[in-house]
């Protein structure tokens, strides 16, 4: 069952605001087994939604809208609706009723303005918003379905979610539509791609495999489409196949991001962490400490950027800098031991590196970064050449650091590679 999505707003097509809306309701939709061929933004001007509608409809039964319902003079999507659908409007007495009771609630008066939001046109069936003032709009003529919501984010889920969904099952029938993601880390999507060209080329009728690289990740994605039952055995055993064939670069086999991923699995396996960062400046901390709960098991973290810090508050030895110097193995060895030690952890993590863009060597250029991981049966560090913006640097560092622990935690270190 194929749907069109239709998001409107001038903030949209100049940048000012994200279609996050689209995002969430095309995964949204796939769960549920809807195939979302196309999606189209344009601006709140009647004669750009009346014809993006219509050339929707020459290809799809169901049309979903959001934005341009605001009571305000730039919205013009419900006026535009009753053009398209030749009718009035109406007041809806229980959203006018819903209107008066939120704003007693929040101490505001209702002016005419806001009862506007009240009157829809008089072929649609209302979805009532419990969260907002503009309700939502099922128009359901000619075999063709069409829903308009608001734009704001959280009203267009919770009209979504409450009382598009249940109306969608039953008034289409769906196939089934599986996904299942793996994400990998230090592997360049074309080596990926010739790694898994048979799987691919052998994937049978209604899989498809998509890749979605960011940054030195890459997601794997399967999917599966088909009328009928779910298959959901085959696609166990077909993602089961590709989390072996990508073993040595998979970090997760779900959708994660890998700093949240890795604070989990220290909670569930009660891991005390910490952390020693040079070059990274916190910012490996800031990613694990932002899964919440994460602080009972992380008594504290350092950013030990100088030499005489390093000394004095993880043990490095002074003849390190003499000799090989604070971008070193050696000094990511001291470093996460260091720390280790002094806080009392099960895990510890060490950066020392050239963020860039200046500090460079010749031979210790930007990008070089040593990790370190630390625990009471071994100590790992690893060097990678990592490339980008200084934030960039940080951010690929953070997922190098996460794919070190993970291979540390689960006995696999010596598996990784040394640089992408
Ligand atoms: P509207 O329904 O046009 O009054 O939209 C209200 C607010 O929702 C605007 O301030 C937009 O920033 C936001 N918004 C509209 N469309 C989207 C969208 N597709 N994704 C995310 N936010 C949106
Ligand atoms: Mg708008």
């Amino acid at each position: 069952m194929k749907v069109e999505i239709i998001t409107i707003g001038d903030e949209l097509l100049i940048g000012q605001t994200i279609d996050t809306n689209s995002a969430w309701m095309g995964r949204e939709l796939s769960n549920l087994g809807f195939a979302l061929n196309r999606r189209t933004a344009v601006a709140d001007a009647a004669e750009d939604i009346k014809s993006a509608i219509g050339e929707a409809f020459g290809r799809v039964d169901l049309v979903i809208l959001t934005g341009g319902l605001g009571p305000t003079k730039d919205d013009i999507t419900k006026k535009t609706l009753c053009e398209l659908y030749g009718c009035g409007l109406r007041r809806d007495e229980h959203v006018l009723a819903h209107l008066s009771r939120l704003f007693e609630k929040r101490g505001r008066q209702l002016l005419e303005i806001n009862k506007i939001q009240a009157d829809l046109p008089e072929l649609c069936e209302t979805l009532t918003n419990e969260v907002g003032t503009a309700p939502g709009m099922w128009f359901d003529q000619n075999g063709k379905v069409l829903v308009s919501m608001p734009g704001v984010p959280n009203e267009m889920m919770h009209i979504m979610t409450e009382r598009v969904f249940p109306r969608l099952k039953n008034r289409f029938s769906t196939g089934t539509i599986l996904h299942r993601t793996l994400l990998t880390i230090n592997i360049a999507e074309s080596l990926l791609s010739n790694h898994l060209e048979s799987f691919e080329s052998a994937l049978p009728d209604g899989f498809t495999l998509a890749y979605l690289p960011a940054l030195n990740t890459v997601k794997l994605r399967l999917t599966s489409r088909s009328e009928g039952a779910e298959p959901d055995a085959q696609m166990d055993k077909l993602f089961h196949t590709l989390c072996e064939l990508c073993r040595e670069w998979m970090f997760a086999p779900e959708d994660v991001v890998p700093a949240r991923y890795m604070a989990r699995m220290f909670l569930e396996n009660n891991l005390r962490f910490t952390l020693a960062e040079s070059c990274t400046g916190g910012y490996i901390a800031n990613q694990l400490l932002l899964e919440p709960g994460v602080s009972a098991i992380c008594d504290g973290a350092q950013i030990t950027y100088s030499n005489a810090v390093k000394m004095r508050e993880l043990g490095v030895p002074e003849s390190i800098f003499s000799t090989v110097g604070a971008v070193s193995e050696e000094c990511a060895r001291y470093m996460a031991d260091g720390i280790r030690k002094k806080m009392g952890a099960d895990v510890a993590i060490s950066t020392t590196g050239i963020a860039g863009p200046g500090g460079a060597t010749p031979e210790k250029p930007v990008g070089l970064i040593y990790i370190g991981v630390s625990t009471a049966q071994q100590t790992v560090v690893k060097k990678y050449k990592l490339f980008g913006t200084r934030e960039q640097f940080m951010q690929r560092a953070c997922n190098c650091a996460m794919q070190l622990t993970m291979q540390v935690l689960k006995g696999e270190a010596a598996m990784i590679s040394d640089s992408i």
